[in-house]
């Protein structure tokens, strides 16, 4: 029997499946992850921009590297993994996904009970007094419209805590769950990097290349997160 074909198996005989994304779930629909030879991290140090150390001490850099995502996101959108993903939610196959991206492509694709771990980066707020802003204000590069603070998108930057509701949900579902599918993350990220181990499950990793430390992983599926999820779902349909 193939691998997918166990995988599929797994899922079928499955009554709670839950899927945790990484970048490389993105990187298909032309974001580029953070990590891999064409990611962010090899252009630009995370710890110069995606920090709060950067957000109070080098706005000017902490600005620009944030325009450029959300702008860059303007032209993209979720590709047909994303679209399976979904679809499985609908038809009972998938339970729950909770994501490390901030870019909002599950549930655009149409996936409904999904937890955003690290936030998102179509909303905005003032780092020092919380409230509100508009897109439109952060990417002029406005001073907040209450406290004269200095405006941010809703992601979680290194050395933030995780938003707590996100996280709960995401672990209870994982400890609860019969299978996890883990798609493209590099795994170096803590506390994320630790959901995998916190089930029971049947635990399976879909990633275009290895990581040495995921190896206790029950199946291994290397290749790239559209084509796996495309394989896996053709099986699914075969098996009706
Ligand atoms: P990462 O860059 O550390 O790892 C991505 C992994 O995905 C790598 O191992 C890479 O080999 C793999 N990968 C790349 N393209 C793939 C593909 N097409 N199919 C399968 N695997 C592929 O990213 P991470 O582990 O998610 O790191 C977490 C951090 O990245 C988080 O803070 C997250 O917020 C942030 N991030 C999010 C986005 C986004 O929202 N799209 C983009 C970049 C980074």
């Amino acid at each position: 029997m193939s691998k997918i074909e166990t995988v599929v198996d797994w899922l079928l005989s499955s009554n709670k499946t839950v899927v945790l994304t990484g970048a490389g779930m993105s990187t298909e629909s032309g974001v580029p992850d953070f990590r891999s030879a064409s990611g962010w991290w090899t252009k630009t140090d995370p710890q110069k921009v995606a920090t709060v150390d950067a957000l109070e001490t080098n706005y000017p850099l902490f600005h620009e590297f944030y325009s450029m995502r959300i702008q860059l996101l303007e032209k993209c959108a979720p590709h047909k993994g994303h679209y399976i993903l979904a679809d499985w939610e609908k038809k009972g196959i998938l339970h729950h996904l909770a994501t490390q991206n901030v870019d909002g492509f599950h549930s655009q694709a149409g996936n409904k009970k999904v937890d955003e771990l690290h936030g998102s980066i179509y909303t905005f707020r003032c780092h020092s007094c919380g409230k509100s802003a508009t897109k439109e204000a952060f990417l002029a590069m406005e001073s907040c419209a209450h406290c004269n603070g200095r405006l941010r998108p809703n992601v979680v930057l290194f050395g933030e805590m995780l938003p707590d509701k996100a996280w709960m949900s995401a672990l209870s579902n994982i400890q609860r769950a019969d299978v996890v599918i883990v798609i493209g993350t590099s795994l170096e990220v803590y506390p994320v990097n630790q959901l995998p181990m916190m089930t029971k499950g049947k635990k399976v990793y879909i990633n275009k290349e290895m990581v040495s430390h995921a190896t206790y992983f029950d199946c291994i599926l290397e290749g790239k997160a559209k084509e796996v999820l495309m394989e896996l779902n053709e099986q699914l349909e075969k098996r009706g």
